[in-house]
């Protein structure tokens, strides 16, 4: 356990109460707590997150309480939300000596917004906030029509909830707002996540539109209902870019959740679509979609699990022209990259198989812990077993509204590849 400092406002700057760092170097940094780092800390330039193991001592705060963390000699880091429960202790949420206050979040919502006006299409869904990338860690803001839905993964953002809605709705107006925090970082960061309205609640249901390869695409979103926090709308760009492909094709959709893929694809003008999707809930949804877009009678839903599904298409000699294969993260941890890896490599094999010539296979892996390069490499491995020579039309990642910093590569997380079956 490292040991703690209580560094007093008015000490911060005269350095009371710390051995280390020698007198002088904290001048300049505005009073409140302290965190130190070890010499040996190991952290990116610009990277944000400090572990419980870089910590040399901090001072006896409450946790997702604010402090300002130094180097060992004393060097001003930046500000964060410290919380001494998770192994991801803190967060830095600015390189300034500022403080994190209404005026800092209003700034920062100010640019995510100003920066999804420049960069997003015709779209009614959005992610307005995407945590590190917009310099808010802990924050996931989307809008979905007229809703905002708000996700809180740390303490500290839990605790200022409220000044970021304040924040939010001074940029795109007073909005009710859905929280949906998830359990698990809710757990580990000790707050009771927050499933409901704020104040005001607003519909139960909203249909928004993505800009598809043709026309636009209907999506239904229940609050509180599905994954995420409604859709993937890390997929939205590749939806469009992918169904450009799908006219006049039959199209596989392993891995559906509320159908996304194949809404785009047969409004795209595909032939025909089989969905499969394991999840009841999942599939209601994608039913839902399907009927929303006219597109329910060209297309077949399976509610199963897509390794049996791959299997037995493969036995029945089905073939399609377009497949997308767009697994939850097998890898949730770096122990389980092995496991994933023969999973991945299983899903992509049969794929593949299914190709007839000149098919498209989209494939995607969102595990963190799986590189770009691992799954090429896998996806390399499944091609040589499946028997198959394919070119790669395209290198597919996340969309534009969730960016990814430069020196925070766990940004990039999304890795797709489109590939064409030559022989
Ligand atoms: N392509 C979708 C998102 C897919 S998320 C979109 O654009 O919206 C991954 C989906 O795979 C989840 O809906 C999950 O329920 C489903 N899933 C997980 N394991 C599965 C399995 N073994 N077989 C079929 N579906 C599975």
């Amino acid at each position: 356990m490292p040991h703690t400092v209580r560094v007093p406002a008015e000490a911060a700057t005269t350095q009371m109460g710390l051995s280390e760092p020698p007198a002088g170097m904290l001048r300049g940094m505005r009073g409140g707590a302290v965190l130190r780092l070890k010499r040996t800390a190991r952290r990116g330039r610009r990277h944000p997150w400090i572990f419980k193991g870089d910590v040399a001592d901090v001072a006896d705060v409450d946790a997702g309480a604010e402090v300002s963390v130094v180097e060992s000699g004393g060097h001003f880091v930046g500000r964060g939300f410290y919380n001494p429960g998770p192994a991801l202790c803190c967060r830095i949420v600015t390189w300034r000596d500022e403080p994190l206050d209404s005026a800092l979040w209003r700034r920062r919502i100010e640019t995510a917004v100003e920066y999804r006006r420049r960069i997003i299409g015709q779209t009614t869904a959005v992610r307005l906030v995407w945590s590190e990338a917009d310099g808010l860690p802990g924050l996931i803001v989307d809008r979905y029509g007229d809703v905002l839905v708000v996700q809180c993964l740390t303490l500290g953002m839990f605790r200022v909830r409220a000044d970021i809605v304040r924040a939010l709705h001074t940029m795109v107006g007073d909005l009710p707002v859905f929280n949906v925090d998830e359990p698990v970082p809710a757990g580990l960061e000790g707050f009771a996540p927050l499933r409901g309205w704020l104040d005001t609640p607003g519909p139960a249901r909203a249909v928004v539109e993505e800009a598809g390869a043709v026309g636009p695409v209907r999506l239904g979103v229940t609050f509180g209902v599905g994954h995420k926090t409604g859709l993937y709308l890390d997929q939205r760009d590749n939806r469009r870019h992918v169904s450009a492909l799908a006219a006049g094709r039959d199209v596989l959709d392993a891995f559906a959740y509320s159908a996304g893929f194949t809404c785009h694809a047969l409004a795209a003008g595909a032939g025909g679509a089989v969905c499969i999707e394991s999840s009841a809930e999942a599939a209601e949804l994608a039913r839902e979609n399907l009927m929303l877009n006219g597109a329910f009678e060209r297309a077949t839903l399976l509610t199963e699990n897509a390794f049996d599904a791959l299997r037995r298409l493969e036995r029945e000699h089905r073939r399609f022209g377009l497949v997308v294969l767009d697994p939850p993260p097998f890898a949730r941890g770096r122990a389980a990259v092995e496991a994933a890896r023969r999973g991945y490599k299983e899903i992509n094999l049969r794929s593949m198989r299914l190709l007839e010539p000149g098919g498209i296979l989209a494939t995607f892996s969102c595990s963190h812990h799986v590189t770009s390069d691992d799954f090429e490499d896998i996806c390399r491995d499944a091609a040589a077993d499946a028997g198959v020579t394919l070119r790669t039309r395209d290198i597919l990642a996340q969309s534009a509204d969730h960016p990814v910093l430069l020196d925070v590569p766990e940004t990039r997380y999304l890795k797709g590849l489109l590939l064409e079956r030559m022989s």
